[in-house]
């Protein structure tokens, strides 16, 4: 129940939860863990140093940590919330790596309402018409380069037949470039909300350095807009925001502050289910046997500038590594593009669908 990470001691908090009969629900996709009873609702998020109890923020001194598919917080800082809420006394056994249940002395006995708070996350209902394609780079601006071929030109063939195909399927498609032209990040976003988007994808191709890596490094990853869980997706955000800084993008950054991610959560709290829906449509799509392999989880979250001003649900598709000799090939060929935008054309359609159904509930 107790783990020892960077020295800090840190608690299982599904443990905790389960062992005071809270409802435990994980979302793989958010990373996130939430503990509700009666009127009472944490929510950790992997990767904050922030955590949400009934709606208000505690700070953390450290991040919270995801090992072995379990979540960790830190166990200094949260012990006595959890003991207040819980009307118990938690002691940190760090000998056993376990914590033991007191009761309090004089405590009135906890009352537990029959009725079940039940406080549902709310995803946007707006039905799926407006598609921005965002092909990344272009222009003086090539993206990553691959033995034979340059990021912005991938991007811009799958984006030219993402939209023939989600046009035939009766979407109102809209493209940030058209050619090899190139177009601030912050553009791209105005771009799409003056278009009063559903939806943003931004089509990119993953890169790494160095010959040895650049031999085993494969695979499609897919990012939304949240704090980054690891240095491999703080690097890679690093790298697509790198165009801001290196061509002049006034006000544009490589990484944000904690401070600006906080007030960014907020602002995009509303489009923030919907962004993690449509993700888990491409991952379905993607999985289904594609020549691509997927990389990691095939999510990942970070500070992308591009999807920081779009005022819709987004996400950072990368299609593959270009750095490597059999995806740059498959994303180069004729088949390899059909195929991307067959996959994320058909991630469009069931998203649209999930978005339907979701309204009939709420309807019910
Ligand atoms: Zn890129």
């Amino acid at each position: 129940m107790l783990i020892k990470h960077n020295s800090v001691w840190m608690i299982d908090i599904e443990a905790i939860g389960n062992h005071e009969k809270y409802t435990v629900d994980f979302h793989p996709v958010e990373k996130r863990i939430s503990l509700k009873r009666n009127s009472s609702e944490w929510i950790f998020v992997v990767g904050f140093s922030y955590y949400l109890f009934n709606g208000k923020a505690e700070s953390l001194s450290t991040p919270i940590h995801l090992e072995n598919g379990k979540v960790y917080v830190p166990a200094k800082e949260t012990i006595e919330s959890f003991g207040r809420e819980f009307q118990k006394k938690l002691t940190l056994d760090t000998t056993n790596n376990t914590i033991a249940f007191s009761d309090l002395p004089n405590q009135k006995p906890t009352t537990i309402p029959s009725i079940q708070f039940n406080k549902k996350e709310t995803a946007g209902t707006r039905e799926v018409h407006t598609i921005v394609i965002d092909p990344g780079h272009g222009g003086k601006d090539p993206g990553a380069l691959g033995k034979k071929s340059q990021e912005k030109d991938i991007v811009l063939s799958v984006a030219k037949l993402l939209k023939k195909k989600l046009t035939k399927e009766g979407f109102n498609v809209k493209l940030t470039r058209e050619k090899d032209v190139f177009i601030e990040l912050s553009e791209r976003a105005n771009l799409a909300n003056k278009w009063d988007g559903d939806l943003f994808i931004s089509l990119h191709c993953n890169a790494v350095d160095g010959i040895e890596r650049q031999k085993r490094t494969e695979g499609y990853h897919f990012y939304v807009l949240r704090a980054p869980e690891s240095e491999e997706d703080k690097a890679i955000a690093r790298r697509e925001n790198k165009v801001a800084s290196l061509y002049g993008d006034k006000g544009a950054k490589e990484e944000l502050s904690p401070l600006e991610w906080f007030k960014l959560e907020a602002r995009l709290e509303k489009y923030k289910q919907n962004s993690y829906m449509y993700t888990e449509e491409l991952l379905n799509s993607f999985n289904n046997n594609g020549k691509i392999k997927q990389l990691g989880t095939g999510v990942g979250g970070a500070g992308f500038m591009v999807l920081v001003g779009a005022l819709m649900p987004a996400v950072l598709v990368e299609l593959g590594f270009i750095t490597h000799p059999k995806d740059e090939a498959y994303m180069n060929s004729a088949k390899g593009q059909e195929d991307l935008a067959s996959r994320i054309t058909n991630s469009v359609i069931e998203y649209k669908k999930a978005v339907n159904d979701y309204r009939k509930t709420l309807q019910h």
